[in-house]
């Protein structure tokens, strides 16, 4: 890898979470944390929600980060970021310093979204990012706002009657962008180099920007351990997970799929066991979702569609 690509992706700089962590072999999440926080750099405070993150990087008395770092329960990490927020502001150190915000989907889209609400809304100034793994992965693999429809979890498993998730994934970028947030994206461990500058134009921002990170998970996904980055790529060419920004109330696609030159779903639902139980039926229904959600996005690109803000 030459000089040049290395800088770009943010790989010269210094590794701020540590190797020797406890997460799962193959771990897609941990891989987005590490270049999240090697793109935010060293002079950055992290909030860290509970959940796997938390709970692989920090057994007491060691820890993976070498940043200063704070835990929050499930529900409160966007409330404790807005007291360090306005205590930096009170020292007149805000504007040297970074703060980022760390969830998974548990903690962003259910048990965390008010504090989140809130934190947008008063105009406290953090980067949230979130990395989602579709379910509550750290207490065993419960069904959360973020899981995909007809997943299969521990509390919405796959039986005769009832394939997995019977409902829609919250389109939280979306419901970020609708608070005045000034910048979101989506980004995705498949293309680290669109992570790193997607984090980096974050910590710029004022207000809360956001960053919602795509993270494979082998332990819940039942996938092999080493198909994260397989299973990322799948995801944004059979248009599952797409890559976009929101910037100052425009959407723009990052990595556009066409609708005809999308991969076929079935090569990305047959990557993980907790499709395995997809009928024809199920597969007809989870296409026409993909293809709404994704055209909902390329009918509003380019237009004016939030207000912001700040
Ligand atoms: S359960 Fe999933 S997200 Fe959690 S550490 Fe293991 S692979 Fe990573």
């Amino acid at each position: 890898m030459s000089k040049e690509v290395k800088k770009i992706m943010g790989l010269e700089e210094r590794e701020l979470f540590a190797p020797g962590h406890r997460a799962c072999a193959g771990c897609g999440e941990a891989l987005g944390i590490r270049h999240t926080i090697k793109a935010a750099g060293e002079n950055t405070i992290v909030v860290s929600a509970t959940g796997c993150m938390e709970v692989i990087s920090t057994p007491y008395p060691e820890t993976a980060w070498k940043v200063p770092w704070i835990h929050a329960a499930f529900e409160n990490n966007s409330a404790v970021a807005s007291g360090i927020d306005a205590s930096l502001k009170k020292q007149g150190k805000r504007d040297e310093t970074n703060l980022l915000v760390v969830g998974g989907d548990g903690s962003t889209f259910d048990i965390g979204f008010g504090a989140l609400s809130g934190a947008i809304e008063r105009g406290h100034k953090f980067t949230y990012v979130c990395t989602d793994n579709e379910a509550y992965m750290n207490t065993g693999i419960q069904r959360s706002g973020a899981s995909f429809p007809f997943s299969s979890t521990t509390t919405a498993p796959a039986g005769k009657k009832v394939h997995g998730k019977m409902d829609p994934k919250k389109p939280l970028p979306l419901i970020v962008a609708a608070h005045g947030s000034g910048y979101v994206a989506t980004a995705s461990i498949a293309n680290l180099i669109d992570l790193n500058r997607k984090v980096k134009e974050a910590l710029t921002r004022d207000g809360v920007s956001f960053v919602h990170v795509y993270s494979p998970c082998p332990r819940g996904w039942y996938h092999a351990s080493d198909s994260a980055l397989e299973i990322a790529r799948l995801a944004i060419d059979t248009r599952v997970f797409p890559l976009y920004e929101i910037d100052n109330g425009v959407l723009k696609f990052t990595q556009k799929i066409e609708k005809e030159k999308a991969k076929p779903l079935e090569e990305y639902t047959k990557t993980q066991r907790r499709f395995k139980h997809l009928d024809e039926e199920d597969m007809k229904k989870l296409k026409e979702y993909v293809n709404d959600r994704y055209s909902f996005l390329e009918g509003i690109e380019g237009k004016k569609c939030f207000d912001t803000l700040y």
